[in-house]
């Protein structure tokens, strides 16, 4: 059987091992191999590959997105990419964005490049619904025009346009994803869900941000990697497909849900200094995706968030030395709890 090569870029990564896992899991398609980049920042977790990595159809290579040698090389040997690979933590973008500008925009540019050169069939690059700014009310659709307020957002738009632009001009067949906020097991513990749960198992307190009404549209990890699967094998190029999740929370009701689910009172809340310009509020309208590729996110959250914290509470090996490791000793991007950082 001829095989798809798929080149993934970030699968060592929060959402890119799901990507991998799942493709050559049980159920994912048996007519695709992968090579997964990873340049194993702090982000990266070679555990989380550990069900794959006796796979025949699997392969790993530690590298940079920003070498042209590598990408060069790489991207010749497959079909299709699918990037992930990107720094991808706000708070960390407002205390330093050279990495964000150098990894989401020069790093996307040099695999469009090689994509170009070697007549990729298709290439899905995964953004971000922070790339539309705060919508007070309604949902953004793909037609709603940019306007990112942090490092790492305006980093991830330019990723997108350039992206684009490779199709626009050059009729490359990009086709980009912009999701909402992912949830799940094997989350780097600073972005809010995990930093919180592993808080809270360990007795410590956990840090909201100024009034605690930002909100978020939740993503359960399951339903971002079918929709991103649903657009590489459906999606039309050239073509923006919003992904959602569905569940709107305000980060103070996410924080009560994740106390009652933990056994923790409101006592482990310890308000700190808002983030810098932080967006009050992300919804993506992911109709489009719906009506073209019947995309519709099928995890309900609390089932949901109620597995994730079992998954943090059974698998200490593999967040322990995280939290332990240098990456999350770094001063966080805000006054507050020291080494504590939230999405
Ligand atoms: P992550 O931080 O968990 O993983 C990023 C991966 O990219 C890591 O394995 C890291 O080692 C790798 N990487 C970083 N720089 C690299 C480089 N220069 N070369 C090669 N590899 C490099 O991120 P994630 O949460 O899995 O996000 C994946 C993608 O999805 C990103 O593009 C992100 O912008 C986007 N996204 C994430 C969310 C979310 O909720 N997590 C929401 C919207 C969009």
């Amino acid at each position: 059987m001829s095989q798809t090569r798929i080149l993934v870029t970030g699968g060592a990564g929060f959402i890119g091992s799901h990507y991998v896992r799942t493709l050559l899991g049980p159920f994912g398609p048996d007519d695709v191999s992968v090579t997964v980049l990873d340049a194993f920042t702090y982000a990266a977790s070679p555990a989380s590959l550990d069900e794959v990595s006796d796979s025949p159809r699997f392969r790993l290579v530690v590298g940079d997105i920003r070498d042209p040698d590598t990408v060069d090389r790489l991207v010749a040997e497959h079909d299709h990419v699918v990037h992930f690979a990107a720094e991808s933590h706000v708070d960390r973008s407002l205390a330093s964005s050279a990495e964000f500008v150098t990894t989401n925009v020069l790093g996307t540019h040099v695999l469009l490049d090689a994509a170009l050169r070697h007549g990729t069939q298709t290439f899905v690059h995964v953004s971000t619904d922070e790339v539309y700014g705060s919508i007070p009310a309604g949902s953004s659709s793909e037609e709603q025009p940019l306007n990112p307020n942090s490092p790492y957002s305006a980093s991830k738009a330019s990723s997108d346009l350039i992206a684009l632009a490779y199709h626009r001009s050059h009729g490359l067949d990009v086709r980009v994803t912009r999701c909402s906020n992912n949830y799940g097991h094997h989350q780097f513990p600073e972005k809010i869900i995990p930093l919180f749960v592993t808080n809270l198992l360990d007795g410590r307190k956990v840090p909201l941000y100024g009034d605690g009404l930002h909100i978020r549209d939740w993503l359960h990890i399951d339903d971002h990697v079918r929709g991103i699967e649903l657009v590489r094998t459906k999606g039309r190029a050239g073509e923006v497909y919003n992904i959602g999740g569905g569940t709107e929370l305000s980060n103070t009701d996410l924080t009560a849900l994740l106390l009652q689910t933990c056994g923790a009172s409101w006592d482990a809340v310890e308000y700190v200094a808002d983030r810098k310009g932080h967006d009050r509020r992300y919804s993506v309208d992911w109709s489009k995706a719906h009506v073209e590729l019947g995309y519709k996110p099928q995890k309900d959250f609390t089932e949901g968030l109620a597995e994730t914290v079992d998954w943090y509470r059974d698998n200490r090996d593999w967040w322990e030395p995280l939290k332990a490791g240098p990456a999350l000793a770094v001063p966080a991007a805000r006054t507050g709890t020291t080494g504590a950082v939230a999405c």
